[in-house]
Formats: structure tokens, C-alpha cells, sequence
């Protein structure tokens, strides 16, 4: 009953909320919606042939960027580069607080998952540091980790995964400064032993973060990890 009023509540305070701010796609501005479909149509996916590993086109194989830098995560995979459209609501998303955001993109990793055989049972947000995470209000992946699992019946485990030493943001790095600046930035817990993970994100710059995430709860024993981002660098 009181789960039922303050559902009520909930609803009717986003009416007016929506009445005083109408909801405005984040990218063109149309009223009405925070991400239209005309705009998320737009967004060019990343379709095969991909590298099974990093996710990455493939264009030559086997894959020159595992060639030299092999992935101990099992495979990432992102819905679409890091431009244009995607990059505008993402930012949104991120640091202008349009939490609103979250159900949308969860829906397309939801339709995403639906087309692929990526095995898991558990889905956990990259973690940020407490103190970013403090700074922003919330962690953006934690966000679309519990949408997503609203439309899963899979768990979700959001402290099992620790950022143990604070990172500089990946995007003022090259390639080699990210690879140092995520190793041994996180610990797991002995619960993930068994377990099928996929670790969800919002951006992977190279894929280093989710790898550096995988060697930590691979030590643990996770029997395979993947990893899905809204969108990667290229
Ligand atoms: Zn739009
Ligand atoms: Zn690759």
C-alpha cells in the first residue's frame, strides 16, 4: 500500500517536474523526449566483421591491436563509437545530470545483449573512486547496470568490484599511460568465484579499464568475464 502511494507520488512529481521542464532531446533539442529516436537512429552502430576479443572493426586479422596488446577480459564490446550523437548524450548524461538518460541506453544494451552470445549471470558497474563518485552525485554505470537488469533476470552486484587507488580520467592519456594507470587499481571479492560476469560502462577509451578490471576478478576466480560500453574510442 505505501509502496503503491509513494509510486503514486513518484509519478505524479515527474508530471509536474515534465510540465515545468519538458523533457528535450539532449542532442537536437526536440520536445518531448531526452534522446528521440530520429537521433538515436542516427548513431552508427558497430556491426561485423569485429575482433571476437576487443570488439574493435576488424580489418585485417587476426586483430593488430591484440596482436600487441593481448586482453586477459574474455571480450568487450561497444554499441558505437564515441562521436557525434552518442558522445553528445553520453556528456549529458554524465555531467549534466540527465539521469533520464539511463533507461534509453539500457534499452539499447538490452537489444544489443538480445543479438549476441555473450554468457553471464551477473552484470556489475565499473566502479568509480568514492570520491568521484561523491564528486559527481552517482556512477553513471551503476545507473545503467540496474536499468538493464530491470529488463534481465540477472543479479546485480554493485560492491563486489573495488576502484582500491584513485586513476587519472583515461582520455588525457596515451595508450601505454593507461594500461600503468589502471593496473592494480581494483579488487574483487571472493564472491564473484564461478561466476560469468559482464561489466557494464559508458565509455571504453581502449578497453585498458575493463581489462585491468578483468585480471581482478579473474584472480578471484571469475570464470569468464566480458565487458559492454555504450560507446568506445576508436
Ligand atoms: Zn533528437
Ligand atoms: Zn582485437
Amino acid at each position: 500500500m505505501l509502496t503503491r502511494i509513494s509510486r503514486q507520488a513518484h509519478a505524479l512529481y515527474r508530471a509536474i517536474l515534465d510540465l515545468l521542464f519538458p523533457p528535450r532531446c539532449v542532442t537536437c533539442g526536440r520536445l518531448g523526449v531526452w534522446f528521440c529516436d530520429a537521433c538515436q537512429t542516427s548513431i552508427q552502430k558497430i556491426g561485423a566483421p569485429i575482433c571476437p576479443r576487443c570488439g574493435r572493426p576488424l580489418t585485417h586479422s587476426p586483430c593488430p591491436y591484440c596482436q600487441r596488446e593481448p586482453l586477459h577480459i574474455d571480450g568487450t564490446r561497444a554499441l558505437a563509437f564515441f562521436e557525434d550523437k552518442m558522445r553528445e548524450a553520453i556528456h549529458a548524461f554524465k555531467y549534466n545530470r540527465r539521469v533520464e538518460l539511463a533507461p534509453i541506453f539500457a534499452a539499447q544494451m538490452d537489444n544489443y545483449l538480445r543479438a549476441q552470445q555473450i554468457p553471464f549471470d551477473v552484470l556489475m558497474p565499473v566502479p568509480l573512486h568514492p570520491a568521484r563518485e561523491k564528486a559527481r552525485g552517482y556512477n553513471q554505470s551503476l545507473l545503467l547496470a540496474r536499468e538493464l537488469q530491470a529488463r534481465r533476470a540477472v543479479a546485480l552486484w554493485d560492491r563486489d568490484l573495488m576502484r582500491v587507488r584513485a586513476t587519472q580520467p583515461q582520455v588525457e592519456l596515451d595508450a601505454a599511460e593507461r594500461r600503468d594507470n589502471v593496473r592494480d587499481a581494483f579488487a574483487a571479492s571472493a564472491r564473484v568465484r564461478g561466476r560469468q560476469i559482464l561489466l557494464i560502462d559508458d565509455v571504453c577509451t581502449t578497453g585498458a579499464t575493463m581489462d585491468a578490471c578483468s585480471v581482478a576478478l579473474k584472480q578471484q576466480g571469475a570464470q569468464s568475464v566480458w565487458g559492454l560500453a555504450l560507446a568506445r574510442g576508436r
